[in-house]
């Protein structure tokens, strides 16, 4: 078989969607799993407790703080932070072989772990930041949550102004004003990152092959 009728196999995209608590990350990420069946979510490590309604192992790997130095120590996460008093990390493993595998994740991280995947695996990354549209919309979500304790909610309110402030450091920027449009833009972000040349596997060869296949029908095309 020549190199050109083998099937040309890409890296996994590593698709991270940033944003202030509240401005709707969630819901577009929510969104894009169901509709797009080659992603999967990169589930995080957290020391957090458990919110109800959370599983373990699907929304987090609920941890104790020990368990996670432990991670970190073992080299076993991809990047981890502190945020509102609590760690949060990346599994490593998980993501290395979606990646190989051509199958894409995505990565509700923070800033730091944004700016720690790209340093360490830039070639990987897309990056998206979510904007709310108004500040009452931060609000207004994480209050309409219901989840969190009020001390939670104005501390991660006083935080918003911090976060986002590091909108410069990603790739692309979403205002949320509405859902729909929101997931639509993300999707096609996704759609156009995995057509990037360096995520293919193996091109060089595929595009000989090619070459081969024509110069063997139409050879005489060096005299020119
Ligand atoms: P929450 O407690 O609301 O689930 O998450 C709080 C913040 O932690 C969010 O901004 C979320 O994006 C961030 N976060 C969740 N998992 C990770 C992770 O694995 N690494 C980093 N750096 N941040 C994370």
């Amino acid at each position: 078989m020549s190199a050109a009728t083998e099937s040309l196999n890409r890296r996994g995209v590593m698709l991270v969607l940033s944003s202030p608590s509240g401005a709707g990350k969630t819901s577009i990420s929510k969104a894009i799993l169901d509709r797009d069946a080659n992603i999967a979510p990169s589930v995080s490590v957290t020391t957090r407790a458990q919110r109800p309604g959370e599983v373990d192992g699907e929304d987090y790997h609920f941890s104790s703080r020990e368990a996670f130095q432990n991670l970190v120590r073992q080299g076993q996460l991809l990047e981890y932070a502190e945020v509102f008093g609590n760690f949060y990390g990346t599994p490593r493993a998980p993501v290395e072989m979606a990646l190989k595998d051509g199958r894409d994740l995505i990565f509700d991280i923070d800033w730091q772990g944004a700016r720690q995947l790209t340093e360490n695996a830039r070639d990987d990354l897309v990056t998206v930041f979510v904007l709310p549209p108004h500040a009452s919309e931060l609000e207004r979500r994480l209050l309409s949550r219901a989840q969190d304790a009020a001390e939670t909610i104005e501390k991660r309110m006083a935080k918003a102004p911090d976060e986002l402030s590091h909108y410069p450091e990603y790739d692309y920027v979403i205002v949320n004003y509405d859902l729909e449009t929101s997931v639509q833009q993300v999707l096609s972000i996704l759609h156009a990152e995995r057509q990037r040349r360096q995520r293919f596997v193996g091109l060089a060869q595929f595009v000989r092959g090619l070459q081969e296949q024509v110069r063997t029908k139409y050879p005489g095309g060096e005299l020119q």
